[in-house]
């Protein structure tokens, strides 16, 4: 081939952005458009990470490395499967690697989570990180709040609502997100897992981060220590799990430090219902469990009420489908085989489309995850290209896409763009001695990002 061989990359998240470092740093001379349909890039780092975890926001600066090569195209604003469907974007690249991540929360299925007071982690998520497509406020007038789930989204929803609002102003929170923060009356947080510490997905670096405020008492009671033969075996196995199940030992031995928030973290209780009155949350009701001897838990039949406001569930992440691509809904991925997308009526791969990240093997894993994913992804790709198996593109030249865009009226964004937007909200956080401040309105970070666009 004479040409370079054109990739798009659809969603510009850690997958997408080591999928594409991976292809470049290939000895194929290729070309890639990295499709994103938020104005800016960078994934669940600039919408799903906490605003107080700076070192891992601070990733965004070793992706500016491969953002940067000429390789390179951002396009952001484009949602795929709405402004550009998958067929006109094959119409452009002999490769299609999605890697669209995850947004949704995944159901608790108990009774009473539509109550007023009943959120999704990835709701509260979406409103503290600035996320345009959440709300703007939020009600904290809570004193008593329920966090389902002991995963680490779980630990960073119950660390926001434990924290001050001033502890979170040196961040990069928008100034809505501080209002709402400052008014935050939760003085008790309860985590709640229905399983043991042996089984709590938390890491351990996150666990042991929640002592660090002076505002915090994490609490365990002594009671939920208890491990079963699967439990001491998966410590043994797991080097992690078990620097977990030390850390929470140790939170249910030492002597209380007085610090004015509480966040307990409960095991073995299973949330059955969020309790109502009025349309609004007053509890939560759990059923005691006990270790079944396989690392499961069975139900003892003893039912507590607790006292609580709000509940945030925290029980995982979902993908979303995209228009014109397989999708299991059983398991929220689209179907692959290692990366290669398959299509389910009849178990074979489709040529030339691939996924990667989270939207191919579910929302489970921290960054650092995506990348070895995106290395099987992309060899595939790379192999089926030398292979000469993938369907030749009728109009691969660069330009070809932009005019499409520019034909539709899609108001694009580009690298450049971003360099604008970024250089927008340094400014906005630097009279406060902040390193940026968020700006959530999409329109406004259009704006930034395209100031000759007129919206
Ligand atoms: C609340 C939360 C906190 C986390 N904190 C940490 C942490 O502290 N440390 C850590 O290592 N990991 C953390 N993670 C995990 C980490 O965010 C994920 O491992 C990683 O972001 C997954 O990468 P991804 O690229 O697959 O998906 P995403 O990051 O979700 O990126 C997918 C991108 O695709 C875009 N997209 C979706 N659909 C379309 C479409 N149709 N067209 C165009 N673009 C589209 C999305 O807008 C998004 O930008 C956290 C996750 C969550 C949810």
């Amino acid at each position: 081939m004479s040409r370079p061989l054109r990739v798009a990359v659809v969603g510009a998240g850690p997958a997408g952005i080591y999928a594409s470092d991976l292809l470049m740093k290939s000895d194929t001379d290729v070309q890639i458009d990295l499709f994103e349909r938020m104005p800016a890039p960078f994934g669940l780092i600039r919408y799903g990470v906490a605003p107080d975890h700076p070192r891992i926001k601070g990733i965004v600066k070793s992706l500016h490395n491969v953002m940067d090569k000429e390789q390179l195209r951002f396009l952001g604003n484009i949602e795929v499967g709405k402004d550009i469907t998958v067929e006109e974007l094959r119409e452009f690249y002999d490769a299609i690697v999605f890697s669209t991540g995850a947004t949704g929360d995944q159901d608790l299925r108990v009774p009473g989570s539509d109550l007023e007071g009943s959120w999704g982690a990835g709701e509260f998520v979406g409103f503290y990180d600035g996320n345009p497509n959440f709300e703007r406020n939020w009600d904290l007038s809570a004193e008593k709040v329920a966090v389902v789930g002991v995963g680490n989204v779980a630990l960073d929803v119950a660390r926001i609502l434990a924290k001050t609002g001033d502890e979170l102003l040196v961040t990069e929170i928008p100034d809505n997100v501080y209002e709402s923060l400052a008014k935050n009356q939760a003085k008790e947080v309860h985590v709640f897992g229905r399983r043991g510490p042996a089984q709590a997905k938390f890491t351990p670096l996150e666990l042991k981060e929640l002592d660090h405020s002076d505002t915090i008492e994490v609490i365990v009671n002594p009671e939920d220590i208890d491990y079963d033969a699967a439990s001491e075996q998966a410590r043994r196995d797991s080097k992690s799990q078990d620097l977990v199940c030390q850390t929470l030992e140790s939170y249910a031995m030492r002597d209380p430090k007085g610090a004015p928030h509480k966040l307990f973290i409960h095991f073995f209780e299973s949330p059955v219902e969020i309790l109502g009155e009025d349309g609004k949350v007053v509890g939560l009701k759990t059923e005691r469990t006990q270790l079944d001897g396989n690392g499961g838990v069975t139900g003892t039949g003893e039912f507590k009420t607790w006292d609580m406001q709000s509940v945030y569930r925290a029980v995982g992440y979902r993908s979303d489908a995209i228009e014109g691509v397989p999708f299991d809904d059983e398991r929220a991925v689209v179907p692959n085989d290692g990366g290669h997308i398959i299509d389910p009526e009849v178990g074979s791969p489709i040529t030339g489309l691939y996924a990667t990240g989270w939207i191919k093997r579910g929302p489970i894993g921290l960054i650092g995850n995506t990348k070895s994913d995106a290395k099987e992804t992309t060899e595939m790709l790379l192999a089926d290209h030398a292979a000469g198996s993938l369907p030749a593109p009728a109009k691969p030249e660069l330009e070809s896409i932009i005019e499409f865009l520019d034909e539709r009226k899609v108001a694009f964004t580009t690298w450049d763009g971003w360099h604008l937007l970024d250089a927008a909200e340094r400014a906005l956080g630097e009279p406060e001695g902040r390193e940026r401040k968020k700006i959530v309105e999409w329109n406004d970070m259009v704006r930034h990002a395209r100031p000759e666009y007129d919206i």
